[in-house]
């Protein structure tokens, strides 16, 4: 018996035989061709583009017809970065003016625009390196003419572990019923974790030299809820883990029965609002079917970062607006513009500072380009005819913050009011409260709010100064700190003090180790992912409100205690620092001991 140790990526316990998925090596020539196969090479690319845009479509038409929409979503996006004109024809500029062969460009490229977007520290730009460097190495697979094993027809209930999976390689995984997936790479925010949730795979990632090890027909255990993958396990482990499986099918069962039920703790005192969190549009429909009642956290960001120039107002309101009319009556708390100094925006210079995080970010930028920023709120103004919109300022500080903000929103209405452009003039507006000093005013910023939305990943980031994104401190990464919770204590206090509701929207929203206590601590919304909603309502439904009550008092009186990883090699490069954000689906840094 051996174990390995990486990252739960997506829940269950997994009994099975493994295969191993050994990747095709499409070993590059870099030769140079002559003038005379300029053609030939240029057309092997755009054919081996369109076979990869086809097998993604047929892919796409697939997870829709499953009802497996967040997999569709990152399929839908993976074809619009294939249809981006500037990627397809840096590669044929290659071809033809540095004579470079068909595999030698399209490696060139993907690996220029996978270099750039990873050395970001934004996750979300980050994520989109790893799905360029994945959609090269399928148009480099069919530029060599070979395909990978078919993973559909392995058999059914099959243990699949890969160096790394691709999103095509997922849906494979979905037709062919495979049980789990182990991968040597991935993150937990990686598309992979996002659609191994949504196609109810049980995946473990970021399992280190797992595939060396392993051949095909061992026995394997995979623990989604821990990370833990066990080789050939005695047969006491084989017991516990069936045992394990047994009992989490059971929950789950539990589960689809509570999704019409109501959010209430046992005793039926306490109601709390289910809401999730959403990036863009797209994942709308498989996040209304997840039982939420609403939109906790609508991130708005990709509608900025994904173009050349600020998207129109018109483009802003037609999104924000379906996203408010799928929802409605429920609530759609959308958030203002939250990049800053880490991101680059092409159209919004930032000159270089030493501390993006602590630089102009979020609502600072915003009130920096008022002209972006208006356009926007006219956009969620506009929106607010149509639904339930509630608008929310990121990183806002003090009073002073908010007071600019409301009176670029004010100018916005006057403006929307002369030419008769319709929308709500009572549309709730709120504040994240993710700085530390915001929680300390939490009563100067009431009397100008709605609603307080605790940014919980923040929050710690800045109450405990540990950089979210870097896994050296990961340990340090404790959104549970009494440091924290005290502070969101205060927050609820001072909301209900005056009538106002308070929400979290960080990841601790999502994590059923949380729940008791944020209960206790008198949070009225939790926004988490859609996958979370039933099990973290399952936990409210089976909590009392004492218990709640107890349990956040025991918290925040706790003296944190933290456990360190393994001291990493100093003498190795410095891989990590600046990596992805190293923590686990519950927003906690998933660096523990092996
Ligand atoms: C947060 O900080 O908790 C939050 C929800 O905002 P983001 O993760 O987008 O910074
Ligand atoms: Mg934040």
């Amino acid at each position: 018996m051996e174990t390995f140790k990486g990252i739960a990526a997506s829940p269950g316990f997994q009994l099975g035989e493994a295969i191993c998925l050994h990747p095709v090596q499409t070993a590059v020539d870099t030769a140079p061709i002559s003038e005379d196969k300029v053609t030939e090479e240029t057309e092997l690319f755009e054919k081996a583009m369109q076979s990869v845009k086809e097998k993604i479509s047929s892919n796409i038409a697939d997870s829709k017809s499953r009802g497996h929409a967040a997999t569709a979503e990152i399929l839908e996006a993976h074809l619009t970065i294939l249809g981006d004109e500037e990627y397809a024809n840096e590669i044929i500029e290659l071809i033809r003016d540095e004579h470079k062969n068909a595999a030698h460009a399209v490696d060139t490229v993907t690996q220029m625009y996978f270099q750039q977007l990873s050395s970001l520290d934004d996750p979300i730009l980050k994520e989109r390196g790893v799905d360029i460097k994945d959609l090269g190495g399928q148009v480099l697979l069919a530029i060599s003419g070979q395909d990978r094993p078919s993973i559909a027809s392995m058999g059914e209930g099959r243990i699949v572990v890969a160096h790394e999976f691709t999103p095509s390689d997922l849906v494979e995984c979905a037709r062919g019923k495979v049980a789990a997936i182990v991968a040597e790479t991935g993150t937990p925010t990686a598309h992979i974790a996002i659609m191994a949730k949504s196609l109810r795979i049980t995946a473990c990632l970021g399992v280190q030299e797992v595939l060396s090890a392993f051949q095909d027909g061992d026995r394997v255990i995979v623990d989604g809820e821990t990370g833990i993958v066990i080789r050939n396990p005695d047969e006491a482990t084989d017991r516990e883990y069936r045992e394990k499986r047994e009992a989490h099918l059971r929950f789950l069962d539990e589960l689809t029965n509570i999704k019409d039920l109501p959010s209430v703790t046992s005793d039926g005192s306490r109601k709390i609002q289910l809401a999730i969190n959403l990036n863009s549009v797209e994942g709308c429909d498989e996040a209304a079917e997840s039982g939420a009642e609403g939109v906790g956290l609508f991130r708005t960001e990709l509608y900025f970062v994904e173009c050349d120039a600020p998207p129109s107002e018109e483009t802003q309101f037609q999104a924000y607006r379906e996203v408010a009319q799928k929802f409605a009556p429920h609530g759609v708390v959308i958030r203002t513009l939250d990049v800053g100094g880490d991101k680059e925006i092409s159209y919004i210079p930032i000159p270089p500072e030493m501390n993006p995080f602590l630089g102009l970010r979020g609502i600072r930028l915003c009130l920096d380009r008022k002209d972006l920023f208006k356009t926007q709120l006219r956009a969620l103004l506009h929106a607010s005819a149509y639904g339930n919109v509630h608008i929310m300022y990121p990183m806002i500080s003090d009073l002073q913050d908010l007071e600019a903000a409301n009176a670029v929103l004010d100018e916005a209405k006057e403006e929307l009011e002369k030419e008769g452009i319709p929308f709500n003039s009572q549309v709730p507006v709120g504040v994240m409260i993710e700085v530390p000093s915001a929680a300390l005013l939490a009563d100067q910023l009431v009397r100008g709010v709605d609603f307080f939305s605790i940014g919980t990943n923040d929050l710690t980031q800045y109450t405990l100064a540990v950089d979210r994104n870097n896994d050296r401190i990961a340990a340090r990464y404790n959104p549970m700190h009494p440091a924290v919770l005290r502070l969101i204590k205060h927050v609820a206090e001072v909301a209900h003090q005056h009538g106002k509701w308070v929400g979290i929207c960080g990841e601790l929203g999502g994590d059923k180790n949380a729940t008791a206590v944020l209960i206790g601590l008198g949070i009225d919304e939790l926004s988490m992912s859609a996958a979370n909603i039933l099990s973290i309502k399952h936990v409210i439904r089976n909590t009392l409100a004492t218990d709640a009550l107890a349990a956040a008092e025991r918290a925040i009186q706790t003296a944190p205690h933290r456990v360190y990883p393994d001291k990493p090699d100093s003498s190795k490069p410095d891989s990590t620092a600046k990596s992805d954000t190293g923590k686990s689906d519950t927003g906690k840094p998933d660096a523990k001991p092996a």
